[in-house]
Parts: structure tokens; C-alpha cells; sequence
């Protein structure tokens, strides 16, 4: 590691510094001054998770000395919480063994391709870049083999389907690393020893790329948050390093060749997030990977306040995909489907419930604000594509709009959710999962603490409806559910089930009445999960200003970076490895 060195650089501009989470104001004036160096290294990269770690170690391989910046105790963003499935194909080595025909050229085509549309009519790919999807198509073989060579271990299968979400249509591509003895961060624990090599999990990814990456020299800081941008004029030259925050105390820090973002995302910042979605308000605070990490648009704010441009924003709003899911966990903030927090956690004291897993959405009604249903239950969430979900298919024709299913109810209830209730604010307000004891005992649910969060107001209990909807009072909705309009909604549900038919929604057959006290009401908000619009970026990963011209020595990738929807870590892992060449490749 070379020693501190402390340097100045004249009339370089902290542009960005300051920036505080949740705010879109950057910083006043921008001001054009001196800046005292703390630290120094070829290369530094803004967050260790799944964009950040190979970025920083191929920048290592290539010669740069690199300073990895993660702002939390622990590296692994929501990579190292994910479910370890790595949709990196185009002809891999493991493509190859199970006899598996894919190319980039396929890569290519199928993540460009204009004809393939969801039940809703909504396109997975028509509206990606294609610089940067030929990009990834040519490096996505050869960032799995270079994973293998850094010490990942994948579950020795063929590859699958499983966890897809916009990877192509045309071959599986699907790797799972494997979770191994590493303990999980959402439970503190490993999987069961003989389930390690064959449990596919983000950890897995994570963890043989932090080893590697201090094994090779590259200087890890965590909890240095990267607060602003150093840029030699506020809108022109170089981007010459990043202004820290490590617990309280300001550093600057040279980036002699290049600064890399790749700081997660953005759907963790309301404001940020209502660019794309103006009804996504402050109520949907179960951001899935959030306690962990959070996506708070830290990267592309201070890149834009350098000049940086927005890129894709379909890619965010497109009704495809999990940018927005159904919560599979209810009565607690955090209730990302596949992701439920155990008190064994190191972060379980901020996410403080584990929540109740629904099995059976016939076992619970959900209502709005005012106490009313609004959608049939058991409809999941938006779609995407997936190898063979369009069937027959013929790339690029117009054959397959012809033979996609145009099917509206079976995708809305993401939108009913969200749609509000009337008054003229946006927002769909609270969602509660209303239910009885005998729900409880067909979902061996144990309605307590640390399964719910009763002391935040996300899970309340009651002997009537009546005295339930007056008990559900927090912060969104601070006058409790309309009693009347509980009890009528529970009762005409019910009268459904006797009926054998959901007048209202076209719940398939309703099976079961609310009936039998205790009463409970459970938050199930929908939950924010990807982001797939962010900074423009170049082929190279280089940053795009509004001009249209590169900003030099600024990269991105991954969730932070604009212009290619596919769900996770394929895109990220890729554009990584792509980042930290072409950073290491510059001059100094
Ligand atoms: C529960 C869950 C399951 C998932 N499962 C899958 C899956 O199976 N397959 C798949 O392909 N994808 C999956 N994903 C998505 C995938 O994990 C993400 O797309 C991927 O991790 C994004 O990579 P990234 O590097 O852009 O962000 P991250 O991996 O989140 O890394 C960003 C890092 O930057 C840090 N950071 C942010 N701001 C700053 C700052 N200002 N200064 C310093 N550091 C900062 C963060 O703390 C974080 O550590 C899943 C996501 C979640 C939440």
C-alpha cells in the first residue's frame, strides 16, 4: 500500500460534496477551490457490491492501485443477499458441457430484440442501448469464466432458468453460486453444510471476491461514503477523485486515472425514484436489499451534479420485470419476498421483524387506506421475459406479438395498489393484509415479535373488525382504517366465499371467511426492488454528459448506469469487469 501523500490540486471543483441522502439539490455553487488530497490510488471505486468488487479487482489485475470505497460495515450491497443467480451465457464453459448452443450474437439478439412483449403489451427490451448491450454480450462468457478463475464456485449444474428476469429468450443462462460455509447476512447463519455446495446464493459471489480482492492489493475502506465528486471545473475536465465521509470526518481522495460509481442504484430515494414514477411516495419504504445497503441515488446525484446524463428511463417505468414486486413477507417494513430477515442478522436491530411468509393469498384480503379491496389477491406481479417464455419464437418478428397472450387482469395488481384512493395525492397509501385466527393456524404463522413489527405500527391484533380498524394508526395512516368501511369489506367477502364468487375482483373461487377472532392487520405494501434506469453511460462504461460528450475519468455500471434492462447481477458483474479495465487502461 503506498503512503498517504497529501497534494493539492489548483482549481478543482468539489462538485457534488454534500449531497445528503434523499436530497436532488446539489450542493450550492459548486464552488471552484483548492482541494487538500487525504489519499490517493489509480482507480477508485465507489461501492463493493456486485458492479464494484470485479471492477476493482480487474483494475488490480490490470496495474492500477485501486481504493474501494463501500459506505456500510460490510461490503456486498444486495449482491451479497441476492439469490446468487448469474445469468452470464454467450457460450460459457458450463453452456458448452451440457451441450447448450448460445453466442453473443444470441446474447445480442434476444436482449435487443423490439418483438418480445408481456400479457400486458409491455416490451422487455426494445428500448435497451445497443452500444451497451453489444458490450455485455461479448463479455458475458468471458466474465463467468474470469468469476471461476477469481475463486466463485457455481452449483455444478446445468444452466437453468431459475431466478430469470429479462435474460434472453433463447438459451439458459442461469448460474448459482454457490452459498458454501459463508454465513448469510439475512439470518447470520450458513445453510446446513452438505446443502452449501448445491444452495445458490449471493454470498457466494460476494465472499471469494472480497478475498481475492484484498489477496491482490486493492485497499478496502468501509464506511467511506463517497458525499461528492471532485471534477477540475464544475461542468468540464476531468474528474480527478471523490469527496468521503467516514463517520463524520471529511476526506478527499485522488483518483489519478478514474473514479468508478457503482454505488447501487436508485429506488431507495423517493424523489429520486418519482423521476420515473411519480406514484412511488414515500410509503413504499421496503426497498428489498434495504437495511443492508441502501440504493439512495448517492452515484448518479453527484454525477450529475458534474454534468452527467440520465439514460433509459422506459427501462425503470416499463411494466416488466421486478422494479416493483408484490410483498411476499406482511407485517413488518421489510417484506421482499425472498428475503426475510432473522434475528441472527447483523442488521436485524434496523429491519427489527422477520414478517409472515404468505403461502396462500386466499388466505388473507387486502385493503387499501380506506379500508376497501381493490384487486383479486392471489394475481402476482408484473412479468418478464425468461428462456423459453415466448413460445414458438421466431427473433424479431412480428409473429410474436401475434402469438403473445394479451392478458391485462393477470398483471395489474401492482397497479390497482398503487392507484390511490381518490383524493388528489399520488401514492397508493398503506396496504393491510386483513385476516383471522384461522388463517393463522393454516398459515402456522406465530403472529409475535420478531415475526412482526408491532412497535413501529406494521402488525396490529383485535377482537372485532371494528376495533382493528380503529388499533391501525402509524405514521401513513394516521387516523386509523375507516371502521365501517372494514367491517362492510370483510362482510361482503365473505358473503363471496358462501357465493362461491368474487363479485368485485374475480378472486378465483374465495375460499375462506374472516370470521374468527383475534382479527390481524399486517402492512404489505408492494416493495421497490431494481433499479434499470440510471447514468448514460458509453460501451466503455464511461460516463455521458448532457452534451452527449464523455466525462473523463468517470465510469459506471450496474444499477447506477442507464440503458440496459436485465434483471441483476449478469449486467453488473459484466459491466464491472468492463469499468475496471478501461479505468486501468487510462492515463495517469
Ligand atoms: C434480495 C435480492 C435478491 C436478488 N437476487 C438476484 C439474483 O438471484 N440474481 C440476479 O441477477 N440479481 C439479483 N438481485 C439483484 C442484484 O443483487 C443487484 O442487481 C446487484 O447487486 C446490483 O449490483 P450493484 O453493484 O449495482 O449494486 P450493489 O450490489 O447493491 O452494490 C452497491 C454498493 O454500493 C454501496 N454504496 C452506495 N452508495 C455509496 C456511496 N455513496 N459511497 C460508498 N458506497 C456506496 C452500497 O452500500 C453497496 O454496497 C437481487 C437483489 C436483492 C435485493
Amino acid at each position: 500500500m503506498k503512503k498517504t501523500r497529501r497534494e493539492f490540486f489548483k482549481n478543482a471543483a468539489i462538485a457534488g460534496a454534500g449531497i445528503a441522502a434523499g436530497s436532488l439539490v446539489p450542493p450550492a455553487g459548486a464552488a471552484t477551490k483548492r482541494v487538500k488530497w487525504d489519499r490517493e490510488a489509480d482507480v477508485v471505486v465507489i461501492g463493493a457490491g456486485a458492479v464494484g468488487l470485479p471492477a476493482a479487482i480487474q483494475a488490480r489485475q490490470d496495474g492500477a492501485s485501486v481504493i474501494l470505497l463501500e459506505a456500510q460495515k460490510d461490503v456486498g450491497g444486495h449482491a451479497i443477499l441476492s439469490g446468487g443467480n448469474v445469468p452470464l451465457g454467450g457460450g460459457t464453459s458450463a453452456q458448452k458441457k451440457y451441450n447448450i448452443a448460445d453466442s453473443p450474437d444470441l446474447i445480442f439478439s434476444d436482449l435487443t430484440d423490439w418483438s418480445v412483449v408481456e400479457p400486458n403489451g409491455f416490451p422487455d427490451y426494445r428500448y435497451n442501448d445497443r452500444e451497451i448491450i453489444r458490450a455485455f454480450a461479448d463479455n458475458s462468457a468471458p466474465t463467468y469464466e474470469w468469476l471461476v478463475a477469481q475463486g466463485v464456485i457455481f452449483v455444478n449444474k446445468s444452466p437453468d432458468n431459475a431466478g430469470g428476469n429479462s435474460v434472453g429468450n433463447s438459451a439458459p443462462r442461469e448460474m448459482h453460486s454457490a452459498a458454501m460455509s459463508w454465513p448469510r447476512p439475512e439470518t447470520g447463519k450458513p445453510v446446513p453444510s452438505a446443502a452449501g455446495p448445491i444452495t445458490s446464493h449471493g454470498i457466494g459471489l460476494i465472499r471469494p471476491l472480497e478475498a481475492t480482492a484484498r489477496k491482490s492489493g486493492v485497499q478496502i475502506l468501509l464506511e467511506h461514503k463517497m458525499v461528492g465528486l471532485v471534477r477540475e471545473n464544475p461542468a468540464s475536465g476531468r474528474v480527478l477523485g471523490v469527496t468521503v465521509d467516514n463517520k463524520g470526518t471529511k476526506l478527499n481522495l485522488r483518483a489519478k486515472k478514474a473514479v468508478i460509481i457503482a454505488t447501487g442504484g436508485s429506488t431507495g430515494n423517493v424523489n429520486f425514484r418519482r423521476i420515473f414514477d411519480p406514484r412511488l411516495t414515500d410509503e413504499y419504504h421496503s426497498v428489498a436489499g434495504e437495511p443492508w445497503s441502501f440504493q439512495d441515488a448517492s452515484g448518479e446525484l453527484a454525477a450529475m451534479a458534474v454534468g452527467a446524463s440520465l439514460w433509459g428511463a422506459y427501462n425503470q417505468v416499463g411494466e416488466f420485470g421486478i422494479n416493483i414486486t408484490k410483498a411476499g413477507y406482511i407485517g413488518c417494513q421489510y417484506g421482499y419476498r425472498n428475503l426475510s430477515w432473522q434475528p441472527g442478522s447483523a442488521v436485524f436491530h434496523l429491519a427489527r421483524a422477520s414478517g409472515l411468509g404468505v403461502g396462500d393469498w386466499q388466505y388473507v384480503i387486502l385493503v387499501n387506506q380506506a379500508g376497501l379491496r381493490f384487486y383479486d389477491e392471489t394475481v402476482d406481479q408484473y412479468k418478464a421475459n425468461n428462456f423459453k417464455a415466448l413460445q414458438p419464437y421466431t427473433p424479431g418478428s412480428y409473429r410474436n406479438l401475434v402469438n403473445a397472450k394479451y392478458d391485462p387482469r393477470s398483471v395489474n395488481f401492482l397497479n390497482a395498489a398503487l392507484a390511490g384512493t381518490g383524493l388528489p395525492v399520488n401514492g397508493g397509501g398503506p396496504i393491510w393484509a386483513i385476516f383471522d385466527a384461522d388463517a393463522v393456524k393454516r398459515e402456522r404463522w406465530n403472529p409475535e415479535p420478531p415475526n412482526v413489527d408491532i412497535e413501529k405500527g406494521y402488525f396490529f391484533t383485535a377482537n372485532t373488525i371494528a376495533e382493528l380498524a380503529n388499533k391501525v394508526v402509524m405514521k401513513y395512516q394516521p387516523k386509523g382504517l375507516p371502521a365501517d368501511a372494514l367491517q362492510n369489506t370483510v362482510a361482503k367477502y365473505n358473503s363471496f366465499v358462501d357465493a362461491g364468487k368474487d363479485a368485485d375482483f374475480g378472486k378465483p373461487t374465495p375460499k375462506y371467511k374472516i370470521q374468527t377472532a383475534p382479527f390481524y392487520a399486517a402492512w404489505a405494501v408492494p416493495v421497490i426492488h431494481d433499479t434499470r434506469a440510471g447514468l448514460r453511460i458509453n460501451w466503455k462504461c464511461q460516463v455521458i454528459d448532457l452534451n452527449g460528450q464523455v466525462i473523463p475519468g468517470l465510469y459506471c455500471g450496474g444499477e447506477s448506469a442507464g440503458g440496459f434492462s436485465e434483471h441483476g447481477l449478469a449486467r453488473c458483474t459484466v459491466q464491472g469487469r468492463i469499468a475496471g479495465k478501461e479505468a486501468a487502461a487510462e492515463k495517469t
